[in-house]
């Protein structure tokens, strides 16, 4: 687990290096919000803590640039700032957790913990409603039920449920499921459908999987 420190005040982001490194962590350090974000974005770690009050881009420019770029990894703040507006502004830029300095070490370990423990067990996991999949354990579940699938139709199901919300085109479909990466007639895929459907139906009345006539399958938040 590597974590990024971005705090100029040397003391401070020393103390956490060596604090974290005991905990196992590996930590890098930016003492420039500029560097620290260059650093964020190179997609090493899985975690961030950042100060509020950089020289350079600010703690909050950092995670509002970061977030931009569609990052998910856990971002908590370190700062003195503790008012509401401004505890408020930092979660609306994407942060996950703010505490306030001076802190205790053991206090920011707990945070940092949960972080990285809520990451973990959402990471994997696709769901639309009450369905869920886990690929992992290589599991889904209804409303709970757990739902019995062959190999094929949970690739089937895994491939639309990571491409939620777009059409996935049967072309695609095929080669992603099937592997197959020659012209193919792509009926097969109508089979597994209305099999999935019968079995996913059995719990719950609605149909998941929409048809996009002449292209493909879709699932769709509803
Ligand atoms: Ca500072």
């Amino acid at each position: 687990m590597r974590i990024l420190v971005v705090e100029d005040e040397i003391g401070i982001a020393n103390f956490l290096k060596q604090g974290l490194e005991e905990e196992g962590f590996e930590v890098d350090i930016a003492h420039h919000g500029n560097k620290g974000l260059d650093l964020a974005l190179s997609g090493h770690y899985q975690l961030l803590l950042l100060d509020w009050m950089l020289p350079g881009k600010s703690g909050l420019e950092i995670c509002e640039a970061f977030r931009s770029e569609n990052k998910a990894t856990p971002i908590i703040f370190l700062t003195a700032k503790d008012t509401i507006s401004e505890t408020v502004e930092a979660l609306n830029t994407g942060a996950n957790d703010y505490i306030k300095k001076p802190f205790h070490f053991e206090e920011l370990l707990a945070r940092i913990q949960v972080q990285l423990r809520e990451e973990k067990e959402s990471s994997r996991i696709l769901s639309v409603g009450s369905l869920r999949l886990d690929p992992d354990k290589h599991e889904v579940k209804q409303a709970d039920k757990p739902i019995d699938l062959t190999q094929k139709e949970f690739a089937l199901l895994q491939y639309l449920l990571e491409n939620k919300n777009s059409v996935c085109i049967r072309k695609d479909i095929i080669e992603k499921v099937w592997d197959i990466h020659f012209d193919y007639p792509t009926g097969v895929i109508d089979v597994f459908i209305n099999a999935l459907r019968k079995k996913l139906n059995l719990h719950k009345g609605n149909d998941l999987i929409q048809t996009v006539r002449g292209v493909g399958y879709i699932i769709k938040d509803s």
